[in-house]
């Protein structure tokens, strides 16, 4: 492919099995389907295979293999995928390429592998440093378990890890709460994801919907209001709603869900959004298989996104990160006007929810609390001002990509993995 054609994209990878199912997960995964991994690990290369023609006008500077429990699946297996992205698309040699692992199912040796295979970043679900809270929500670990493979991973040369830690637990205090944040800051990782419990129906937490024993809004706010203040003495940059880091390691794959980039994803229930269309393979893993390995299609929704919802969906994702929006960003993409969104925004800044700042708005702490609701306002004030336009809707100019302000656009000039033939575990 030219370097004037490069085009970059992030690959997703899921991988839908786990070792037993955790009380608060709603997440499609299969809690022990071992017998169909080798099965899916063949639908997945013959897959990846296929999407060659697809994946050839693009440079892959993102691999995230997500799940489910990824280390679960196995480092070998793990490989061959990478192997075959490799050889089947162009993937940058500095491609930030990301596996999720639980403590525990992991050892020294398959870190060792992941990480010669190219891995370069773990995303380690340590969720709580407390053990009793780690027993309600399921998880198989200790927080013990959470330092060891760490200390693995460190060992087997991750330099880029990042840890993921759950708030708004039942029964859980502010004092487990800050001994939680304490500890996960003296693993030293460079990255941490700290997102709220949300109660889903269908899952074993479910019993604790309107129960005493959940921390009410009032202390679930305090909770994660501490943790921004605190995670910033420990070096950490809050750089998305639940997301925060050590300067320069924002996550390059979620920045480009967060920022409407493309990303073409592999596995049963995985999305792609490409082009101007978002769709999602089939949420179901048998079928998967089978309908990859007997050529048929296994597309289960797409969608073709239109002007105005992708400007939606800049207002709904990008207001997610520190970086925010501006009036002249969104006029030179969508070449629509904000008279409404900024009289909103006014008001939200005199709140403290919002703050004016070179050029661009973003929330504060605060607002990114309750961002999903004044996001939806936003959304609202969007399309009441879409009713007022005099002009008709105006489609995209073609014009370059926006430039992102994390991640500036650099030339290439990293090289690229040689295409080799994927070792095909399975
Ligand atoms: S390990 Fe993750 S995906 Fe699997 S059941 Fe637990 S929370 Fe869900």
């Amino acid at each position: 492919m030219p370097e004037s054609a490069e085009k970059r994209i992030g690959i997703y990878v899921h991988i839908p099995f786990c070792s037993s199912k955790c009380a608060y997960c709603n997440f499609y995964s299969l809690p022990g389907g071992d017998r169909l991994m080798p099965l899916y690990n063949a639908a997945m290369l013959k897959h990846i295979e296929e999407y060659e023609p697809q994946l050839d006008g693009y440079l892959i500077d993102t691999v995230y293999i997500g799940g489910g429990t990824p280390s679960y699946y196995g480092a070998g297996r793990l490989a061959s995928i990478f192997n075959a992205l490799k050889r089947y698309g162009h993937v940058r040699l500095d491609s930030e390429a990301t596996v999720e692992v639980n403590p525990g199912s992991i050892t020294k040796d398959e870190l060792l592998k992941l990480r010669r295979a190219g891995f370069n970043r773990l995303s380690v679900g340590v969720q709580s440093a407390d053990d009793k809270m780690l027993k309600s929500l399921g998880r198989s670990h200790s927080y013990a378990d959470a330092e060891e493979t760490v200390k693995n991973a460190r060992q087997a040369g991750f330099e880029n890890i990042s840890v993921d830690i759950i708030f708004g637990l039942p029964s859980q205090g502010k004092d487990t709460w800050a001994e939680t944040i304490a500890k996960i800051a003296s693993l030293k990782a460079e990255h941490v994801s700290c997102y709220a419990l949300k109660i889903e129906e269908g899952t074993e937490f479910n019993v604790f919907k309107d129960s005493p024993f959940l921390p009410d809004d009032d202390e679930q706010a305090d909770m994660y209001l501490y943790a921004v203040e605190m995670l910033a003495r420990f070096g950490y940059r809050q750089y998305e709603v639940s997301n925060f880091s050590r300067r320069g390691f924002e996550s390059k794959h979620n920045m480009k869900y967060w920022l409407g980039y493309e990303y073409i994803g592999f596995g049963a229930g995985a999305h792609s959004y490409i082009g101007r269309c978002r769709y999602s393979f089939i949420e179901d893993v048998e079928k998967y298989i089978e309908r990859v390995t007997l050529g048929q299609a296994v597309v289960e929704y797409s969608e073709e996104m239109s002007d105005f919802e992708n400007a939606g969906e800049y207002l709904m994702l990008r207001l997610r990160t520190v970086q925010g929006i501006s009036e002249g960003e969104y006029y030179d993409i969508y070449r629509l006007k904000m008279d409404l969104i900024l009289d909103l925004m006014k008001k939200y800044e005199s709140s403290g929810w919002m703050v004016f700042d070179e050029g661009r708005w973003r929330f504060t702490p605060k607002g990114f609390l309750l961002s999903n609701t004044l996001i939806g306002e936003i959304l609202d004030a969007q399309a009441r001002q879409r009713t007022q336009i005099s002009k008709p809707w105006q489609t995209q100019q073609p014009g370059e990509e926006p430039q992102l302000t994390l991640f500036p656009k650099r030339p290439l000039e990293a090289g690229l993995f040689g295409r080799r033939k994927p070792s095909g575990y399975d």
